[in-house]
C-alpha cells in the first residue's frame, strides 16, 4: 500500500514538471535514461526518479518548486565533474544544465555571460576569439558552474585571480523559486556566499565573468626523472614565491603515456612531472621558463606556442567520463624539505597513467583578495594540492582507493586542515568546517536566509 502512494505521488511529481517545462523530462521509462542518469565518476551508478534537461531559467523554477513541494532529493548538474557524484542520485529529481550553453562575450566591457551548463571548452573558444579568457578550469570538459562555484583553479590563477574573483554576477533560481540577480550590487551576501560556497544556495542559471587579454600561451608538460624529483620541486617552490604572474603551471608526479613527444622506451615509467603554462609575450617564454631547462636533465618536453583553447583540450583524453575516480585535496602553505620527501616516496608509487598528484599555486592575484571578501577563506595559501586516483576495473576500487588514502594522510602533516571543496569526496564532509574556516558562521546564515529548509543538500553542505 505504501508503495503504491509512493509511486503515485513520484509519477503525479513526473507528469506535473512534464506539463511545465520546456526541457526534456527523462524518466526510466524513456529511451536516454541510462546517458542522462550517470555521472562523470564512473563510480555512481544512481537511478533518479526523473532527468530534466533544463533548457531555459523556466525550466529550473518549475524543477525546484517540485521538488521542495514533493520532498525530492535534487540534484544540480552542470558539467558533471563533481568527484563525489553530486550530479545525480537515487530517487530523486537532477535538473541538468547541459542543453543551456550559450556563452556571449562583449569585448567591448571584457565581459562575458554564460549559461550554467556551458563547459570550459564551449566557454574558451567563445572568448578566445576576441583574444581573451578568464582563470578555469584544466580540462575542457569540466562544467564552469561546479567549478566557479567551488573557488576555480586554473593555469590563469596568478595571474587574474580565482575564477570567483572574476565573476561579476550570477542569475540564481533560489529554494523559495524566485529568481535573483547577485552582484556586488544586489543579493550581496548571495554573492558573497555564491563565491566558494559550492550549490548550497540555489542553481545559477547563468554567470558573468570578467575577461583578461589572454590568445597563444606558451605551455605544455616537462617530463624529468623521478631521481631529480627533489630538486626540481624545491626549484619549483622557489621560483613559484615571485615568478611572474603570467606564469600559471603545477609540478607532480606522472607515468608517461604513450604520446609523440616522449621517447618511447620511457613510455609507462614513472616520472616527475612540471606543466608550464605562460601567457605573457611569447619572446620572453624562453626566459621565464629557464628555471625549469635548467633545473635537471629532460626526459621528455611538450611545452611550445598554442592557442589557450587548445591547452585546455590537451589534456582530456586522460579522463574520460566513466572513469572510476577517487580525489582529495589539502591547502598548503609551504613545502618543506620533509614534505618533498614525503610526495617522492608517495609520488613514486602513482599506480597507473590517471592517478596522479598535483600541486596547482594559487598565490598572486589569488593573495590580493581578502579571506572574508569572498567564501573562499584560503587566501594565504600557497598551493591547492589534489590527489587523484582514476581507474577502470572495478576490482581494483579498494586498492585504488587505499593507494591515494595513503598518500594523502603522509601529507597531512605538512598540509592545512582544510581543502578546496572542488577536490573533496562524498567522505570529506567532516573538513567542512576546516575548508571555510572563519568564513562558515557567516556561510551558515547566508544558507538561513536563502535555503532554511536544506533543498539544495546534494554537494559539500552547509547545513542551516
Ligand atoms: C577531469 C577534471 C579536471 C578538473 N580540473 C579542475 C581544475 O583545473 N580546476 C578546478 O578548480 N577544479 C577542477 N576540477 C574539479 C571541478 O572544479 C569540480 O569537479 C566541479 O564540481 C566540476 O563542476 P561541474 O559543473 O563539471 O560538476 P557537477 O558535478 O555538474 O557540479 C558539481 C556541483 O556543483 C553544484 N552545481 C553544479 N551546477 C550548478 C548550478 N548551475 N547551480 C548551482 N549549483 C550547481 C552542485 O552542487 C553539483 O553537485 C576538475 C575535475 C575533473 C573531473
Amino acid at each position: 500500500m505504501a508503495d503504491i502512494t509512493v509511486e503515485s505521488s513520484a509519477g503525479g511529481a513526473v507528469r506535473s514538471l512534464r506539463e511545465q517545462v520546456r526541457g526534456r523530462v527523462i524518466t526510466a521509462a524513456d529511451e536516454g535514461y541510462d546517458q542522462a542518469r550517470v555521472v562523470h565518476n564512473g563510480m555512481f551508478d544512481k537511478r533518479p526518479l526523473a532527468v530534466l534537461q533544463a533548457e531555459q531559467a523556466g525550466d529550473v523554477i518549475a524543477a525546484v518548486n517540485l521538488a521542495g513541494e514533493h520532498g525530492l532529493d535534487l540534484s544540480v548538474r552542470g558539467g558533471g565533474h563533481g568527484a563525489p557524484g553530486y550530479g545525480t542520485n537515487d530517487g530523486g529529481l537532477v535538473i541538468d544544465m547541459s542543453p543551456m550553453r550559450t556563452v556571449r562575450v562583449d569585448p567591448r566591457t571584457k565581459t562575458a555571460r554564460a549559461d550554467a551548463g556551458a563547459t570550459w571548452g564551449d566557454f574558451n573558444y567563445a572568448t578566445h576569439a576576441f583574444g581573451l579568457a578568464t582563470t578555469g578550469g584544466i580540462i575542457s570538459t569540466t562544467g564552469i558552474a561546479g567549478l566557479t562555484l567551488g573557488g576555480g583553479i586554473g593555469y590563469l590563477a596568478r595571474g587574474c585571480g580565482l575564477t570567483i574573483d572574476n565573476l561579476v554576477s550570477a542569475d540564481v533560481v533560489t529554494a523559495d523559486g524566485k529568481f535573483l540577480t547577485a552582484s556586488e550590487r544586489e543579493n550581496q551576501d548571495l554573492f558573497w556566499g555564491l563565491r566558494g560556497g559550492g550549490g548550497n544556495f540555489g542553481v545559477v542559471t547563468s554567470f558573468e565573468y570578467r575577461l583578461h587579454e589572454v590568445g597563444q600561451v606558451f605551455a605544455g608538460p616537462i617530463f624529468y626523472n623521478l631521481e631529480d624529483a627533489p630538486t626540481v620541486l624545491r626549484m619549483f617552490d622557489e621560483f613559484i614565491r615571485d615568478a611572474p604572474e603570467q606564469f600559471g603551471g603545477f609540478p607532480g608526479f606522472q607515468i608517461a603515456p604513450p604520446l609523440p613527444f616522449i621517447p618511447e622506451n620511457r613510455h609507462g615509467d614513472t616520472l616527475c612531472l612540471a606543466v608550464v603554462h605562460w601567457a605573457g609575450p611569447i619572446d620572453q617564454a624562453e626566459r621565464v621558463l629557464k628555471p625549469f631547462r635548467d633545473v635537471a636533465p629532460i626526459v621528455a618536453d611538450g611545452s611550445g606556442p598554442l592557442p589557450y583553447p587548445a591547452l585546455n583540450g590537451a589534456f582530456d583524453a586522460l579522463y574520460p567520463k566513466g572513469l572510476r575516480t577517487y580525489w582529495k585535496g589539502a591547502f598548503v602553505k609551504d613545502l618543506s624539505d620533509a614534505a618533498i620527501a614525503a610526495h617522492v616516496e608517495h609520488g613514486s608509487t602513482v599506480p597507473e597513467v590517471t592517478c596522479t598528484m598535483h600541486l596547482y599555486p594559487i598565490n598572486g592575484a589569488c593573495h590580493r583578495v581578502g579571506a572574508n571578501d569572498t567564501a573562499f577563506a584560503y587566501r594565504d595559501a600557497t598551493y591547492g594540492m589534489v590527489f587523484l586516483a582514476g581507474w577502470t576495473d572495478p576490482a581494483k576500487d579498494t586498492e585504488r582507493i587505499q593507494w591515494l588514502r595513503d598518500y594523502y594522510h603522509a601529507m597531512s602533516p605538512y598540509s592545512e586542515p582544510g581543502g578546496y571543496i572542488n577536490f573533496m569526496q562524498d567522505d570529506d564532509h567532516g573538513r567542512i568546517r576546516d575548508n571555510y574556516r572563519q568564513n562558515y558562521d557567516r556561510l551558515v546564515q547566508v544558507k538561513r536566509a536563502y535555503d532554511p529548509g536544506n533543498l539544495f543538500r546534494m554537494n559539500q553542505n552547509i547545513a542551516p
